[in-house]
């Protein structure tokens, strides 16, 4: 009787330590809309975001928010098409700004970005009809590199009634579609196996990244808002990241529900001041030092080119 009840113990200890019965949770974001990197051959932005949008109702995740700059639309008007769609499907829209304008360049003035932040409204207010549109995702996640830049963003953000959409786990998805590109190009089966199986370990690497920081901080799975990108091999891949997820005892949530969370009380209410809305950020305040971060097992600049064929070579 007592040994079983020590092993289950023990079982248990172990299961937890392990994260077996880990209860994180996950809300899906979507960057770029309607076109984030390159294509490879022969896809269209169309088809992109059709599949991801596909594989979103298939796995019966909750509706995401897609961040749209609009500029590529004036450019290319058969785009806001892809926005339709996004929006047919039920999902919402929110800011990423026109331009896609990095506020931190030294180039960037406060008021250039604010103007680039507005010019994107209009194509919002027509998708979005009577909704909320007013989620604003920084470019490149830059709030400000200067105590003026940050606090006049704020304090734009709040007299424009917006509120900011953090990012508390990223596992640089973004980074693998030029490379993807690159290899149906070249038609390497081989290297786009490569970046399939680095995608599915970055994403899990991350997702123990962020556990750990979390916890160590808080005590606790804080509900982590996940960047991810509209590119190609983002949606390809897709089905096997929530799979992958779901493994691992991952739920899914809206950005509104994971808002709610302490955690991102500055992202709400902008009248407060900037807090760290990044767990590094929080990590790096409080003077403690960031888990190892192991580096990537395959080279995502050069994969598929020349110089990658070179070094190929025997
Ligand atoms: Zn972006």
């Amino acid at each position: 009787m007592m040994n079983r009840f020590v092993l289950a113990a023990a079982f248990v200890s172990l299961a937890l330590a392990g994260g077996l019965f880990a209860q994180q949770k996950i809300a899906f974001t979507w960057d770029d809309l309607p076109a984030h990197s390159s294509l490879p051959p022969g896809e269209t932005r169309q088809q992109v975001i059709e599949s991801l949008i596909a594989t979103i109702k298939q796995e019966r995740l909750p509706a995401p928010y897609g961040f749209v700059n609009s500029k590529v639309i004036d450019e290319q008007p058969d785009l806001i098409r892809v926005l339709d769609t996004w929006r047919a499907a039920g999902f919402p829209l929110g800011n990423h700004a026109w331009s896609h304008m990095n506020l931190n360049a030294p180039s960037t003035s406060l008021g250039m970005w604010e103007n680039d932040v507005l010019q994107n409204e209009a194509v919002l207010a027509k998708e979005m009809g009577g909704q909320d549109y007013h989620w604003l995702r920084f470019p490149y996640l830059s709030e400000g590199d200067t105590p003026e830049k940050k606090v006049g963003a704020r304090r734009f953000l709040l007299d424009h009634g917006y509120k900011v959409a953090g990012v508390t786990m990223s596992f640089a998805d973004y980074a693998y579609n030029e490379p993807y590109t690159r290899c149906m190009v070249t038609g390497d089966a081989y290297s786009v196996k490569k970046l399939e199986d680095s995608y599915l370990q970055e994403a899990l690497r991350n997702l123990d990244y962020e556990h750990r920081i979390s916890t160590s901080l808080y005590g606790r799975d804080i509900p982590y808002i996940l960047l991810m990108h509209v590119g190609a091999f983002d949606a390809k891949m897709l089905p096997r990241l929530i799979e992958l997820y779901r493994q691992h005892g991952v739920t899914f949530t809206t950005l509104q529900d994971a808002s709610n969370d302490a955690f991102y009380r500055n992202d709400l209410n902008l009248s407060l001041g900037a807090a760290p809305d990044s767990l590094e950020e929080a990590m790096s305040l409080k003077g403690l030092p960031l888990p190892k971060h192991e580096a990537l097992a395959i080279d995502l600049s050069t994969l598929c080119t020349q110089q990658h064929a070179q070094a190929a070579k025997p």
